[in-house]
């Protein structure tokens, strides 16, 4: 890893390599259908998840179990009356005539009359969407407490970084926005958060809630183009002069950039702007959303970076040892996806050195033939000058916003959360007044899969020797035994 010397000795790992990550997968969110046609498919965190386990980085982070968000953490950002619409619609109810235009007007469900409206699809009315919406956001959620409660340096959910998704509506196939809530979960700890966003698209709606807020910063890179012939690159904001509002204004940066950006190109921009940033806002903690759909070929993204190229973005954060929330987001071409979350996850553990590019037999392995089962599918050369002067102009757009930030606010006179505010976890559940909460305390969603959960009592046990492995813990009683190390 190039650590560029940002790396700081901290509590957990003198050396300034290793850190202390825990983990978020659910089978429930990888399950959720979008429909036959749709762009997202959310297997590709199944995708990411076998190939982590494959290659044996489960056992370097801390799984996190956890219960599924609540309606009324979810209420923290979101309209009452959208969180109720989300928790009422389903296929059937979709028929009844109130029920369908309450969803039209917040952005979910097909259109009846106007077919030709692709972007009306982009939130479909699919089956389990409640509980999707749960359960993405309690990963996130969870994975920010055990940032707040200083028990990891780094938390993963892959199954995150939905930032299109609005206070009131649904848009760019998100329906919560688990990183708002992240975010705020985090504000409750943290004096400042740095929210980044590497997803093609623009992180519209996190800056849209932020903007008017010096304690948390958003910098998105994203492709910006609102001169196409039909209709602008989705969803068409985020450019240079948008800075924020009021006490937010030049706490939100944006990055647009053209398409076809290379690693090069790309690291071109993204490490002086992330030098900068870092040294003038200071955060005490960082949010990377790590969509993937700016990689080469993805279906939807018109950029060409290589999996190395997206993760250098991860291992340069991960290099000035803040606390740092990994999400997921975007991504389109599902092979590309999970190979780049597979080795940002390694990243994250400090192992991306050591993880073979030969892609092991897991049971998805077909899947990755079009990239020659590498981990590292070949991104063509492009002939061209490599001096790119837009580049440059870019760059100095981001850099003169940045000159206009002020010093890090300083908490004298305001009422702020003392930094680094630790928290105790299993309090904070057991204080909380939420009946909904309290009726899914430390359930472990694993439960819901019978798979998953014979899997797991048998100690995360690499999937060759599982059967046989669960034939003998069967032999001896202990598969209906109840797990003792639940919290
Ligand atoms: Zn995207």
């Amino acid at each position: 890893m190039d650590t560029e010397g940002h790396s700081l000795p901290s509590a957990s790992c003198g050396d300034g390599r290793k850190r202390r990550v825990c983990y978020y997968y659910d089978p429930g969110v990888a399950n959720v259908d979008y429909g036959a046609n749709h762009n997202m498919v959310p297997r590709r965190v199944a995708m990411a998840h076998a190939l982590v386990e494959k290659y044996g980085l489960l056992a370097d982070m801390e799984r996190l179990r956890v219960r599924p968000a609540t309606e009324a953490e979810l209420r923290a950002f979101h309209d009452d009356a959208y969180v109720r619409l989300l928790r009422d619609i389903t296929p059937d109810a979709y028929h009844d005539g109130d029920l369908r235009d309450r969803a039209r007007a917040c952005g979910v469900g097909v259109p009846e009359t106007d077919e030709t409206d692709a972007s009306a699809y982009d939130n479909p009315v699919i089956d389990g969407l409640w509980d999707y919406c749960l359960r993405y956001a309690g990963g996130s959620l969870a994975a920010a407490r055990a940032l707040a409660d200083g028990s990891s340096d780094i938390a993963i959910n892959w199954s995150g970084g939905m930032h299109h998704a609005c206070r009131g509506k649904a848009s760019g196939f998100c329906y919560v926005n688990d990183i708002v809530l992240a975010i705020q979960e985090l504000l409750e700890h943290f004096e400042r958060v740095l929210y980044v966003d590497i997803d093609v698209h623009h992180g519209d709606g996190v800056e849209e809630h932020f903007k008017r807020e010096s304690r948390v910063m958003t910098v998105s890179f994203h492709l910006y183009d609102i001169d196409r012939d039909v209709k602008p690159f989705f969803p068409g904001t985020g450019k240079v002069e948008d800075v924020g509002e009021g006490d937010g204004k030049y706490y939100t940066l944006n990055v647009p950039m053209k398409a076809g950006m290379d690693d090069e190109r790309y690291q071109q921009l993204f490490r002086p702007i992330m030098d900068e940033v870092m040294e003038k806002f200071v955060p005490d903690a960082v949010v990377l959303q790590c969509g993937a759909d700016s990689l080469y070929g993805d279906r939807l993204g018109e950029f060409r970076l290589s999996v190395k190229g997206h993760a250098g973005c991860v291992s340069y954060l991960r290099s000035f040892n803040v606390p740092l929330l990994l999400l997921g987001g975007g991504g389109y071409t599902v092979n590309h996806v999970a190979s780049c979350w597979c080795y940002e996850t390694a990243v994250a553990v400090g192992k991306e050195k050591e993880i073979s590019d030969e892609i092991p037999f897991h049971g998805y392995e077909h899947y990755y033939r079009d990239q020659g089962y590498k981990l590292h599918f070949t991104v063509p050369k492009k002939n061209g000058n490599k001096k790119d002067d837009l580049i440059d102009k870019i760059k100095q757009d981001a850099l003169m916003n940045l000159a206009m930030l002020k010093p890090p606010p300083t908490t004298v006179g305001e009422h702020r959360p003392s930094k680094r505010h630790a928290i105790n976890v299993k309090a904070h559940y057991d204080q909380n007044q939420d009946k909904e909460a309290k009726k899914y305390r430390w359930c472990r969603r694993e439960d819901d899969d019978p798979m998953e959960r014979l899997h797991r009592l048998c100690g995360e046990a690499d999937r060759y020797d599982f059967f046989t492995e669960l034939g003998k813990r069967k032999m001896s009683g202990l598969v209906n035994s109840t797990p003792s190390d639940s919290k």
